[in-house]
């Protein structure tokens, strides 16, 4: 699933390559990942023109100069690829926007599970209008505050789009690993020096990681990178700060890696794990 840092060099390379460009052809061959928000329909976006590309949390905002936005939420496999219109389309393309210079804009998901939204409201998009301060723009102070309205383990709440916006599963193992805490850990019992190494761990860990994606993404905007990981995906592999085996705990339907050294605590109920 992309998360902040794959979103944001999507973002820009589409940004780069989408205003000025008009749409000369709609194809919706699998109309279900498409939800219409107002009274728009696809036929609509013939003939016109991207504006701007922007990212809000996880969702990619397509605006039209028709004021009409397409936002998109890649879910779990959601894919867009940018391509040269005869290239072969895939099984699960849903949809396929044919663009002026002879490029598509195609969007494939194997799962069905993300959305495509064709809305001039951006508040009508499920989930939007809650999310929180983006995950690089939040300050410490408001992410000290609004980490006090959550008092769930740290891991659910670092995912959690309402806390702050753009960090998924991968990421918030990436996050939790470098600031050293415990990812099962509950709120209340994070110290304040955690919570400084948190954020400090959040800002660092996807400034860096956007850095490498751009390094290696160009313009093929459907391609994933996770193997520059050091703990997501990685269980049983050697921790690369102390070479423990890094742990893989399925827990609350989500797979959550770890280091036990790295990141000591015990998973139990209310009270805190570990002090200090
Ligand atoms: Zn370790």
């Amino acid at each position: 699933m992309p998360e902040l840092p794959e979103l944001e060099v999507m973002k820009d390379i589409l940004q780069d390559n989408l205003p000025g460009r008009r749409i000369e052809g709609v194809e919706i061959p699998r109309p279900i990942v498409v939800r219409n928000l107002t009274e728009l329909h696809s036929s609509h976006l013939v003939g016109k023109a991207f504006t701007r590309v922007q990212r809000r949390g996880k969702f990619l905002i397509l605006s039209l100069d028709s004021s009409d936005h397409l936002v998109i939420n890649l879910m779990l496999s959601g894919q867009l690829y940018f391509c040269p219109s005869p290239q072969r389309r895939l099984a699960k393309t849903f949809i396929i926007l044919r663009l002026e210079g002879d490029m598509d804009l195609r969007y494939v998901d194997a799962r069905q599970m993300g959305k495509v939204y064709l809305t001039r409201d951006l508040s009508l998009v499920p989930g939007f209008a809650r999310q929180g301060p983006e995950a690089l723009e939040v300050t410490f102070e408001s992410f000290k505050e609004r980490l006090k309205r959550h008092r769930g383990e740290i891991k659910g709440v670092v995912i959690n789009q309402v806390f702050v916006a753009g960090i998924g599963n991968a990421y918030a193992d990436e996050i939790l690993f470098r600031a050293g805490v415990y990812p099962f850990k509950r709120e209340p019992c994070l110290t304040g020096k955690e919570i400084r190494r948190l954020y400090e761990a959040m800002r660092a860990v996807l400034e860096e990681s956007i850095a490498i994606i751009r390094e290696r993404m160009g313009d093929q905007i459907h391609l994933k990178f996770r193997d520059f990981l050091a703990v997501h995906g990685k269980g049983g592999s050697p921790c690369p700060r102390c070479g423990t085996p890094i742990s893989e705990v399925r827990a609350r339907g989500r797979l959550t890696n770890f280091c036990r050294s790295c990141q000591p605590g015990i998973m139990i109920g209310r009270s805190c794990s570990l002090r200090g």
